[in-house]
């Protein structure tokens, strides 16, 4: 799978940017929201990963959540937003 952060430094930041306004406004579940929409949309895929200061899977870029900037771990499982939220 391609992801998004073999992509660079400014495309990761802007999106990084809008993932963390999405979360500032809405909350997780709408930047989780934003990054599924994007990856439909997109090759190169936000990969998700879980979060330990959010307690929840989120938009990771280069294993740094969007959300709250922590270190992100890899998912042992294949995230699905319908079994998540
Ligand atoms: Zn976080």
């Amino acid at each position: 799978m391609q992801t998004i952060n073999r992509s660079n430094k400014f495309v990761k930041e802007n999106l990084a940017k809008l993932i963390y306004t999405e979360y500032e406004n809405n909350g997780i579940h709408s930047a989780i929201d934003f990054a599924e929409e994007y990856n439909k949309q997109n090759n190169k895929q936000i990969p998700f990963e879980w979060c330990e200061p959010c307690d929840n899977v989120a938009p990771s870029i280069d294993h740094e959540c969007c959300c709250c900037g922590h270190k992100t771990k890899k998912l042992k499982f294949k995230f699905s937003p319908q079994n998540f939220l």
